[in-house]
């Protein structure tokens, strides 16, 4: 682990910038930063080439809030693991496994496996944020089922960016959803999610994870298969985390992941 560096320059706030993509009124994406004022620019720059970077988007929102600097939390990245099972069904077995660890019963992983396998939205479509999935029923949780709830507001210290970059750098994972994978994950478990199930609906893209407190961030190198454009992520909460206070943490407290972090027993790359 290593010290926090001075994230905020000093300055009394930061900014909160969000942007979303999408074609015809369907999402294509979206991505979020959490900056010192200085570095305000280049982040509105770096999420608007991401946006043009998806395919045929035909509307672009990037938006920005300002957050007192004293309201923002300082939490350490989960500890990253890779599984050793390359294969679908590997990944699959393993997920639930770390799932049922967490109370989520074998039936409802199952259930949830399908449902990002089909699209989890309305009319199996992509979601724009996560699913909310009562751990011990299934029952999904969240208000708007094709919104879904949006992991917002939190971002990596510069300096703990540039290391964590590196450490997964050495490891072969370069791709930039890696990092921000990590961030939201953190960030879901600090707000009170019991555990995280996530694969990508981009059709290249086949990794995906399970984060809880036990397993760290569970990395699957193949857990969909290729060329299926769905995907999303369950965040799946524990019986008496009451919806409303987990939703508005997930949405709205500013969190900076300003170290990295091993666990015993876990790889960390
Ligand atoms: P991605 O890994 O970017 O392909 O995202 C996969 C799915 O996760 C998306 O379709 C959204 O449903 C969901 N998602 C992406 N980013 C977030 C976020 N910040 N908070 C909650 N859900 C998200």
């Amino acid at each position: 682990m290593f010290d926090s560096d001075d994230a905020e320059g000093g300055a009394p706030y930061l900014l909160s910038v969000r942007m979303r993509a999408s074609r015809e009124g369907r999402h294509l994406g979206g991505a979020e930063r959490l900056v010192q004022p200085g570095l305000w620019l280049s982040a509105v720059s770096s999420l608007q080439d991401r946006a043009l970077r998806y395919g045929g988007a035909d509307q672009v929102h990037i938006g920005s809030d300002i957050v007192g600097a004293d309201n923002v939390a300082r939490v350490a990245a989960l500890p990253v693991s890779t599984s050793p099972y390359p294969d679908i069904a590997g990944a699959r077995r393993e997920a639930q496994k770390l799932l049922q660890r967490c109370g989520v019963p074998g039936a409802v992983a199952k259930d949830v496996f399908r449902l990002l396998d089909e699209g989890p939205g309305p009319g199996r479509t992509v979601m724009r944020g996560a699913m909310l999935i009562h751990t011990a029923s299934g029952q999904r949780l969240e208000p708007d089922p094709s919104r879904g709830v949006r992991v917002s507001r939190m971002d990596y210290t510069p300096r703990c960016r540039e290391i964590l970059g590196a450490a997964l750098a050495r490891e072969g994972l370069t791709s930039p959803r890696t990092m921000e994978a990590i961030g939201i994950a953190t960030k879901a478990l600090w707000c009170g999610v019991m555990c995280e199930l996530c694969w990508s609906d981009d059709p290249g893209y086949v990794a995906g994870y399970v984060a809880s407190a036990v397993s760290g961030y569970r990395r699957f190198a193949q857990i969909k298969r290729a060329g299926l454009s769905t995907g999303g992520r369950a965040l799946f909460l524990r019986d008496h985390e009451s919806v409303g206070p987990v939703i508005e943490r997930l949405e709205k407290a500013a969190v900076l992941i300003d170290s990295i972090n091993t666990i015993e027993g876990l790889r960390y790359p």
